[in-house]
């Protein structure tokens, strides 16, 4: 698999550098050169298969030669123990839950690939990875990396603004898992790992890796539950599928769009967001103009500059996809609320996110088409609000209910780098 750099198209990697690198020169996301297409029949061949099976053979046939066929499916088999079901809420709407990996959101699929992807390809030198993020992304990483030989894992996150369960689901493994709660927020983080990486001595020193969305082992990992939750689907629903998806960094949209471009017949996207509504605005008046970043309900799409957006632009370029064809809109903290009541009283319990993409899906559906939004998130892992909003209570999942009862490991700095710096030069080995 060959990948270039979206600033710089000279600089081309394989996918084992893109995997190490994570981000090219000036801090350019790597895209594939070349993307696998299946033509109806092999599509039809994929579906038929089962999870595991499946997405071994569409990673490999992404990756290429590079790794064995073997050794990806072993790959996959270690990181995809937990299904991805497509579960009915309405008559022409239905929801892909994929929250029932170890930290309950759909990161798990990508950080655990993403490790496993990276054990494959590291061998014995030893790696540091570094992310930044706004809830589910550190859990997932913390949980897929915890105890892997030769590599340690420092997640910043915003102090204060994730949810306290949240916390105690990553904050708590210790081991080769260090985490700083940062005085910011978490586009401050974002900064601070972007200004790490822009430091050769210091990534050299610690063998830097980063493990957010950007790594594009994730991406490929998340292309794989699409093509999941349509083989769940019938002919007749698949024909005229919409998917929303919500968003914050924009990974998850770019695998599913990825993944229309190998051939998953998906008729249309919707991209939904939260009040940080940058990409709304953006596709409504051709205007890139981000916003400060807002606290919401669904936090971890608190995101106001998501850095995957120059990933869509690029693949509605290749593909010659008009960007008009991407649905599109912004729901309020209000409206979430408003939802979330409205799916309960059709007898769902959602979360915040999932709502977002519910209530955009609902309100653009047309008649004849099939709905699906991604459920991001088990709703306990919002319960303070889902609860406050339903007037209900929630059962803690075992996974959870240990978690919180363990004390937090976490380090407090200030949004500065040299703080930054000097911890990560004095971490153990
Ligand atoms: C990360 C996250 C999102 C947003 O996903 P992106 O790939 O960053 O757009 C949505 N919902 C939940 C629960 C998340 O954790």
């Amino acid at each position: 698999m060959k990948l270039y750099n979206l600033k710089d198209h000279n600089e081309q990697v394989s996918f084992a550098q893109a995997v190490r690198q994570g981000l090219g020169k000036q801090q350019g996301l790597f895209f594939p050169a070349e993307l696998p297409a299946f033509d109806s029949s092999e599509i039809d061949n994929l579906l038929s298969l089962d999870f595991v099976t499946r997405s071994a053979r569409i990673l490999s046939a992404c990756i290429g030669d590079e790794i064995s066929a073997d050794a990806v499916a072993k790959r996959v088999a270690n990181a995809f123990q937990f299904p991805a079901p497509v579960v009915a809420v309405e008559k022409d709407i239905a929801t892909l839950e994929l929250f029932h990996g170890p930290t309950l959101a759909f990161k798990d699929f990508g950080g655990r690939i993403m490790a496993q992807m990276l054990a494959e390809v590291a061998g014995d030198t030893p790696v540091t990875i570094l992310t930044a993020t706004s809830g589910d992304t550190g859990a997932a990483v913390a949980h897929a990396f915890y105890g892997l030989k030769n590599v340690r894992v420092v997640i910043l996150y915003p102090e204060g603004k994730i949810s306290p369960l949240q916390e105690k689901l990553f904050c708590t493994l210790g081991g080769n898992i260090h985490t700083v709660a940062v005085d910011g927020d978490f586009d401050a983080c974002q900064a601070l790992v972007k200004q790490a990486f822009d430091d050769e001595a210091l990534k050299k020193e610690l063998g830097l890796n980063s493990a957010n969305s950007i790594n594009i082992s994730r991406l490929l990992a998340q292309i794989c539950y699409y093509f999941e939750a349509v083989a769940q689907l019938t002919q007749e629903q698949r024909n005229q599928l919409v998917i929303s998806v919500p968003s914050g960094n924009f990974g998850d949209l770019t695998a599913g769009l990825l993944a229309k471009s190998l051939g998953l017949p998906v008729k249309r996207f919707i991209a939904a967001t939260n009040a940080n509504d940058t990409v709304p605005r953006y596709l409504a008046n051709g205007q890139w103009q981000p916003n400060k970043t807002v606290a919401t309900l669904s936090n971890a799409m608190d995101v106001s500059q998501p850095n995957n957006w120059p990933r869509i632009e690029e693949l509605f370029r290749r593909k010659e996809w008009p960007i008009s064809s991407l649905g599109y809109g912004a729901v309020s903290d209000e409206t979430t609320a408003k939802t979330l009541r409205e799916l309960a009283a059709l007898g769902y319990t959602s979360e915040p996110h999932g709502a977002i993409a519910y209530r955009l899906l609902r309100d653009e559906l047309k008649e004849g088409e099939f709905g699906l939004f991604l459920g991001t998130a088990h709703p306990a892992k919002f319960k303070e609000s889902v609860e406050q909003i339903l007037g209900t209570t929630l059962p803690l999942p075992k996974a959870l209910a240990d978690r919180a009862e363990l004390p937090l490991l976490s380090h407090y700095l200030p949004a500065d780098f040299a703080p930054l710096r000097a911890f990560l030069m004095a971490l153990p080995a």
